[in-house]
């Protein structure tokens, strides 16, 4: 199915960031205090495509803290890590439950849903900690190399916040912990998860970052095979099912992208052989997603014919 995209795309998204400014549900997150100091209005939207071009309106030079979209950068470097063994751990299902859940963790013996929920990204994180001596760097080094910035950095403030607030992450890990499923030392690997969650970055880094997903593995910059094309179609797919949490259907069916959000008000849309969609803005629905940012996103999907289905 072909794309109608014109080839100056910038008019189109400064529609689109106009319309989103009409919408007004949502809620700055505050279950992590210094998210919540974060400023309601700021609103950014990009679009890399695979030959090269970024386009951006809006706030798009202002970082922001990705917080579950790093739950992608986790997995990938897990992935290559350990392989399939990675899936004896976690499973691929949508968990059709908040991001924080913990009711099906017991049920299923420590076993996650998904690496996209909390849980299964802290599984995700348990792996690095375990299989690397510096987690963090290697975390660090490959997203800057992905986004090809020296600016991508950790909001420390962000990271003691969530660390000293993170009861119910804690009690995810300590859970899995008493399942067998977390093999280093659980403050460790929740240091780790907190860690990668303060990441900050502009919506123009998020998205440059992961055009490799929209083409096969490969970094159409620098024709560099981040993950094998394989790889690339496995996290597409754990993205299309639970990227948006408990939101993943409704998503499929109004947009049809793989997708990741995080509760910094980031959404990420891949549109597999053409490109990616950043979206920013802080205040999110019930779901824990940016609420104009799914509107925007939606509203550039619908506009284009981007759905995959
Ligand atoms: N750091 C957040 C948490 O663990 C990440 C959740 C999110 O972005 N949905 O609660």
């Amino acid at each position: 199915q072909p794309i109608h995209a014109p080839d100056n795309l910038k008019p189109l998204l400064q529609d689109i960031l106009q319309q989103a400014q009409s919408v007004h549900d949502g809620k700055v997150a505050d279950y992590i205090p210094a998210l919540a100091q974060v400023k309601p209005d700021y609103c950014a939207l990009t679009v890399a495509t695979l030959d090269g071009r970024v386009t951006s309106v809006g706030d798009t030079d202002t970082p922001f803290s990705i917080q579950s979209i790093s739950k992608i950068f986790g997995l990938m470097l897990a992935m290559e890590r350990v392989g399939e063994s990675l899936w004896e751990r976690v499973q691929m299902e949508p968990s059709g439950q908040p991001f924080n859940s913990i009711v099906q963790l017991e049920w299923e013996r420590g076993i996650p849903r998904n690496p996209m929920i909390n849980a299964g990204a802290i599984l995700v994180s348990d792996v690095l900690v375990s299989h690397y001596s510096a987690s963090k760097s290697a975390v660090l080094s490959m997203v800057r190399g992905l986004c090809n910035s020296g600016n991508v950095c950790v909001d420390s403030q962000v990271h003691d916040s969530e660390r000293e607030h993170g009861a119910r992450n804690a009690a995810l890990a300590y859970l899995m912990k008493s399942f067998g499923n977390i093999e280093a030392d659980v403050e460790e690997v929740l240091d780790h998860y907190f860690w990668q969650c303060a990441l900050t970055m502009t919506t123009e880094e998020l998205a440059r970052s992961l055009a490799f997903l929209a083409n096969r593995g490969k970094c159409p910059h620098s024709g560099q095979q981040i993950t094998s094309h394989r790889d690339a179609q496995r996290i597409n797919a754990l993205l299309s099912t639970s990227g948006m949490y408990d939101q993943s259907g409704q998503f499929a069916f109004t947009v049809g992208l793989p997708a990741k959000s995080g509760v910094g008000g980031g959404i990420v849309a891949i549109v597999p052989d053409y490109g990616v969609i950043a979206a920013w803005s802080p205040p999110l629905n019930s779901f824990g997603n940016s609420a104009k940012g799914m509107a925007m996103i939606r509203n550039l999907a619908n506009q284009l014919g981007l759905s995959v289905y």
